[in-house]
């Protein structure tokens, strides 16, 4: 099989331009971003033109074509930078500016004597550092740690710049032995991998925030939007796999939360000052059980966590400190009146009060009813279990 130079650079010129098309219809369906895909899109279509000025280099007289072609070639591969590092929200602008000036004024200087070798070997050089930063971009990029598109994508900015490498620092060195007919290989290669790159890297880009947006829709929905906790289907999730591998060292308890007379608070103060007094019962309580603590807004104002104690008196003095100190804070201030709020809360521990969630549950909420029917603003223990009369014999004797 036989690749032709100028074929190549054609079908490079078409995947860039395709991939700049494809890339713009994306930024439609991912607003948020915008202008990261608008600089990619704007990167491959300079990568495009500058193959297009290459394969017409030698119309120009002198070093003209051939620098005008890599500078355009330079300015994509910088875009194509600059729109990978946005992704992670850096701005890159200082050290593209000086990779480019360099560049500009290697020709300036030399272009005139030494067009060929600016062309064949240093140009490499520049094009390799670019792509060896893209691809750091895409790998210390927190955001895309876990997604499966992040290797791709970098495998392809880290294969173009180790193979430039090889043009800058290998080429000059083995074209001496083994002629000038390496050159042409290495141009037909060269090319081979740069149409794969053309394809590749925006491919695995367009993949990486597609995953990106579907990876936040799954958070959206296990997030409580007023709040931030998790939300009720993601408690449950998070809750049923925790008590199914609970360590039997680790005491497990459940806290049920619901805000007393709330709908007075919503009626006096209105209903902005009820997601306010929401909001700050979700910190506070968040600030009071810990990071580890599996806390959710259940629905309305009624919330639940589920941690682990050492003893029940523990758990028990979480729930009292939350109790008392919520009822201590002053919320917010509405027509010269203290805005407060109370909270009642049900507490069960796995094991004792019932051995899955949904009876840990509602072992919780009779306690919570009890609690309001005590007064609100306290805490109350489930009641243990009624003594399994059948397995005491009782039943049989009756
Ligand atoms: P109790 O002490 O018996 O729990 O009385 P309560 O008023 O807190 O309970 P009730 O169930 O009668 O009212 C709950 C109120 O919570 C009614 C509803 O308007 C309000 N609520 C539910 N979700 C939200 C919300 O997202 N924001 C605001 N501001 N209010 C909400
Ligand atoms: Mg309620
Ligand atoms: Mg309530």
């Amino acid at each position: 099989m036989r690749f032709d130079l100028s074929t190549l650079y054609f079908l490079a010129i078409g995947t860039l331009a395709l991939s700049a098309v494809m890339t713009l219809l994306e930024r439609h369906a991912r607003p948020l971003r915008r202008n990261e895909l608008g600089i990619l899109a704007a990167g491959y279509s300079a990568l495009a033109a500058g193959c297009a000025l290459a394969m017409g280099r030698t119309m120009f007289a002198g070093p003209l074509g051939a620098s005008l072609a890599n500078m355009v070639m330079m300015g994509g591969y910088l875009l194509i930078f600059q729109g990978v590092a946005r992704l992670a929200g850096r701005k890159r602008g200082a050290i593209s500016l000086a990779i480019f000036a360099f560049q500009a004024l290697i020709w300036i200087a030399m272009g005139e004597c030494c067009r060929d070798i600016i062309w064949n070997y240093i140009s490499a050089f520049p094009i390799a550092l670019v792509s060896g930063l893209t691809a750091w971009e895409l790998w210390t990029n927190d955001r895309f740690r876990f997604l499966r598109s992040r290797r791709v994508a970098l495998a392809f900015a880290a294969m173009h710049s180790l193979f430039y490498i090889g043009r800058a620092f290998v080429l000059p060195l083995a074209v001496p032995g083994f002629g000038p007919r390496l050159l042409g290989i290495s141009s037909v290669f060269t090319m081979y991998e740069g149409v794969l790159y053309s394809v590749g890297l925006p491919m695995a880009l367009m993949a990486l925030l597609r995953e990106e947006t579907q990876d936040q829709l799954l958070q959206a929905s296990r997030t409580d939007y007023l709040t931030g906790l998790g939300n009720r289907r993601w408690f449950f999730e998070e809750a049923d796999s925790h008590i199914r591998n609970a360590n039997a060292d680790a005491r497990t308890f459940l806290l049920a939360f619901d805000l007393d007379h709330f709908k007075a608070i919503n009626d006096r103060f209105g209903h902005a000052t009820g997601d306010r007094v929401l909001k700050l019962f979700a910190g506070f309580v968040r600030g009071i059980v810990g990071p580890a603590a599996i806390l959710t807004r259940i629905g309305g104002e009624e919330f639940a966590a589920l941690l682990t104690c050492k003893s029940h008196a523990e758990a028990a003095a979480i729930a009292q400190g939350v109790v008392s100190g919520f009822a201590e804070i002053v919320i917010d201030r509405e027509n010269g009146v203290d805005v407060t709020a109370t909270v009642s809360i049900g507490l069960a521990e796995l094991g004792r009060d019932g051995n899955d969630l949904a009876d840990l549950l509602s072992a919780a909420d009779a306690a919570l009813y009890r609690a309001k029917i005590g007064g609100r603003n306290r805490i109350e223990p489930a009641e243990p279990p009624a003594p399994d009369r059948t397995a005491c014999g009782l039943e049989m004797r009756a």
